[in-house]
């Protein structure tokens, strides 16, 4: 059961054969994308029907890239709840402020979905092997589902990484490397040994499908929704594989025609220490230029260069929204606010969206009664070792 058409390169545009092992376009080297006959999909995936179907993200079963259910490798992710944010709301004036909270997912962040995606496609295109140049949470859904999956897991971290993360990786059986260096340097030692290693990388957006989990999202909250998108989505964005893949998701929705043509205001969330993409968005630039001494306790934003950055800025600029930037001392404090008015112990990442609703309130971009969510990609217990004091 698959719908798979083709991939497409979100830059050149070339065509590529789906069922073959790729990572970047084989022509351009840019992130490819899987395309669907949506119209097959429709027929068999019924809007109405969903209520019956598995509760992860595989209930959207006939938009996702795996052919045979035997490669689904899975461990319960996605399927989120998507909480009122009532308290909090209160306190800045907004009506409809809501969570969607990735914290319950395998691993603790929204990574499994990811993930899950990536090894289930790694399964069952035959690949035993994989890699990951990975400063958190990555590594760990990775080193999880491979595990799941049987296959060999190789991780390069940073040494200074969470030590959740290390002990997290180490207890799944993955192979870490503790690099004295930047992410960046990770990334240039798996580069380097990948091949000769027979090593398959699933880092963001260098591989096809990891866009693929992230993007159910997207389709989870139209349904919690009751199929009307919210009027902002803020998402904490560092290699940007959440916003790319629930921007495709809505696009799929729209022609399955689950929604209208109506999309919500997309922003994107970014610490001070480490924003090329709230830089670019605001100099009016089609691309980021790598951020120099990345720094912020937000792992999961510090990537000073992202290959899908264009795509990033053009979803931003269509769906009409915008880039803010926060302090780490604005996420931290964001930390302890969400925590003791939600109950929610959000990851530094996920908590940099309330200083920025904030700030869209005050210049007058959100009004009260805009329906607003944010979204909380992880668990603030990876992060004991930056939080509190
Ligand atoms: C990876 C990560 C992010 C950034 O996600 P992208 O979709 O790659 O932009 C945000 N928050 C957390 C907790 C992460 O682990």
């Amino acid at each position: 059961m698959n719908n798979v058409s083709h991939l497409e390169c979100s830059s050149c545009g070339k065509h590529w054969a789906a069922r073959k092992i790729y990572n970047l376009c084989p022509e351009c080297k840019m992130p490819l994308l899987v395309r669907y006959d949506l119209k097959a999909a429709k027929e068999q995936l019924i809007r109405e029907k969903l209520n019956s179907r598995r509760k992860d993200m595989w209930r959207y079963r006939e938009v996702m890239p795996v052919v045979d259910d035997a490669n689904i490798v899975s461990l319960g992710e996605g399927y989120t709840p998507l909480l009122p944010a009532r308290k909090l709301g209160r306190v800045a004036g907004l009506e409809n402020l809501m969570i969607k909270d990735e914290s319950p997912n395998p691993t603790a962040s929204f990574k499994a979905r990811g993930m899950a995606a990536a090894i289930s496609m790694a399964k069952e295109l035959g690949i035993q092997k994989v890699v990951v140049p990975s400063a958190g949470n990555a590594a760990s859904a990775m080193a999880a589902y491979a595990a799941q999956a049987g296959m060999e897991a190789h991780i390069f971290m940073p040494k200074d990484v969470p030590r959740a993360n290390y002990v997290e990786c180490t207890s799944f059986g993955a192979r870490v490397t503790l690099v004295d260096g930047l992410i960046s340097d990770c990334g240039r030692l798996v580069a380097e040994r990948k091949d000769k290693e027979g090593w398959f990388d699933v880092s963001t957006l260098k591989e096809p499908y990891r866009i693929e989990g992230k993007k159910t999202m997207g389709y989870e909250l139209a349904e919690q929704l009751d199929w009307r998108l919210p009027d902002w989505i803020v998402y904490p964005t560092g290699g940007g594989t959440g916003l790319i893949g629930m921007w495709k998701a809505f696009e799929e929705m729209e022609a399955m025609g689950w929604i209208d043509s109506k999309r919500p205001r997309m922003v994107t969330v970014q610490a001070s220490g480490c924003a090329p993409i709230v830089k670019a968005f605001h100099e009016g630039a089609t691309k980021a230029t790598s951020w120099p001494d990345a720094r912020t306790i937000a792992a999961g934003l510090r990537v000073p260069g992202a290959i899908g950055d264009f795509i990033m800025l053009d979803v931003l600029r269509k769906s009409g929204g915008t880039a803010v930037m926060v302090s780490d001392e604005e996420l931290k404090a964001a930390v302890t606010d969400i925590g003791k008015h939600e109950g929610i112990f959000c990851a530094p990442e996920g908590a940099a969206c309330w200083p920025a609703v904030r700030k869209l309130q005050s210049d007058g971009s959100i009004r009260p009664e805009d329906r607003v969510v944010m979204f909380n990609t992880g668990s603030g217990l990876k992060y004991l070792d930056v939080l509190g004091d």
